[in-house]
């Protein structure tokens, strides 16, 4: 059995992103991981502002490695009768491929001495003895920590191990994305979103990466996803050939690579993220943005926030349920409200297309509704 203080159980952005933070202690820790990397991971590759700050706030340098990364400028949106949207961002904005971002995040990790990496093994088994998390993995190697972190995404055995939340198709979405070459008419600095009508809530996007490639997907809250027995692998393939606002830019564009799916766990409810012994953090922790769907951002800030509590809890040697519900409360704090406005919102819009059409032509002509947009986006 190898002995850490902290066993990570995930290397995406969360994982790392928790590592980085604890670089300049000497604690021992174990970061696991499935995959062997790089690896890519089912998104729609972009990053959000709050990612980049997250970096910022490590070094001011932080991202200046990553050339990968798209800046971009402004976004357009569709409305179902077609009311075009244009919005130029106050805030910061890119894309970048997950097969580069992720490598990019774990290699900060890496630099960490007292990492110990677990890479091509499953977390299979976790039980809490004697104050110890004591994880088995496929290979069959056993650890022991007293302090684990779920890091491991949208079907984290952390959680469904050390709590009871279920997945609930209220707060899950489910979503597809493919890459295209030889788009026409879309600037490689502006995103596309596009409200169609017959699959709201949720939404068709075309974002720009570098070196002409795109990555198109589409989205939608599950419960709709089921209930309408949406198949979104075949809708995607519809949207693109048959849509009027889309498929014009498809006329001579060259997939690249299959459709394929994932679950996107929504932060529209709030659930445990934290226990005796243990923390929760990005889709593990259900943090996704129930509007935009954005997650990278909100991962690698609740790492950043599970790491300060991590930091205190161990110097106390406090790691009882009571001690770690510090990141619970910070996590709410942080993010509680605004996910409940964007829930919020997402409800009132679902299956209202005339709201999202008049609210799209209120906000293009209004400089005080495109204002307030921009500061949404
Ligand atoms: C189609 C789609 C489009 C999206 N588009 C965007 C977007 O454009 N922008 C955005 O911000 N967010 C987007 N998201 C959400 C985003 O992908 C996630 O929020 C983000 O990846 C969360 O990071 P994480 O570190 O929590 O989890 P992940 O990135 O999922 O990382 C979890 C890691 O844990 C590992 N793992 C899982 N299980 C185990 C196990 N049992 N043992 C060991 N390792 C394990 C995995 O291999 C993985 O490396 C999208 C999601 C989907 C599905």
């Amino acid at each position: 059995m190898q002995q850490y203080d902290i066993i990570v159980a995930g290397a995406g952005p969360g994982g790392s992103t928790f590592v980085r933070c604890l670089a300049d202690t000497d604690l021992r820790i174990a970061l696991i991981d499935k995959a062997t990397f790089p690896r890519d991971k089912i998104c729609g590759d972009a990053i959000p502002g709050t990612a980049i700050r997250v970096g910022r706030r490590r070094s001011r340098d932080y991202w200046d490695g990553l050339p990968a990364l798209n800046p971009l400028r402004r976004t357009r949106g569709f409305s179902p009768s077609g009311t075009i949207l244009d919005v130029e961002y106050v805030n910061d904005g890119y894309t970048c491929p997950r097969l580069d971002f992720d490598q990019y995040l774990l290699e900060q990790a890496l630099t960490y001495p007292r990492l110990d990496t677990h890479f091509g093994t499953k977390l299979k088994n976790l039980v809490r003895e004697n104050g110890q998390n004591i994880a088995t993995l496929s290979d069959g190697t056993q650890l022991s920590a007293p302090l684990i972190i779920g890091a491991d995404g949208a079907h984290s055995v952390v959680a469904k191990k050390l709590t009871d939340t279920k997945m609930d198709r209220n707060h899950y979405c489910a979503a597809v994305r493919t890459y295209y070459r030889g788009l026409t008419d879309i600037k490689d600095d502006r995103m596309m979103f596009y409200f169609l009508d017959g699959f709201l809530p949720g939404y068709f996007w075309i974002f720009p990466l570098k070196d002409g490639l795109f990555n198109v997907g589409f989205g939608m809250l599950s419960r709709q996803v089921s209930e309408r027995k949406i198949d979104l692998r075949d809708s995607l393939d519809r949207i693109v050939a048959e849509s009027p606002q889309v498929k014009s830019h498809f006329a001579h564009a060259e997939q690249v690579g299959k459709n394929e799916g994932f679950g996107l766990p929504l932060g529209s409810r709030t659930v445990p993220r934290s226990g005796d012994g243990f923390m929760l953090v990005g889709d593990a922790a259900g943090l996704i943005d129930p509007f935009t769907g954005e997650g990278i951002g909100n991962a690698m800030m609740s790492a950043e926030m599970a790491a300060a509590v991590a930091r205190e809890c161990l110097a106390s040697g406090r790691l009882d349920a009571k001690s770690l519900r510090a990141y619970d409360k910070a996590v709410t704090k942080k993010m509680g409200f605004d996910f409940k406005m964007k829930h919020l919102g997402q409800r009132i819009l679902a299956d209202r297309p005339w709201l999202i059409n008049g609210l799209m032509w209120l906000a293009s002509g209004n400089r005080l509704a495109h204002w307030a947009l921009k500061k949404v986006v």
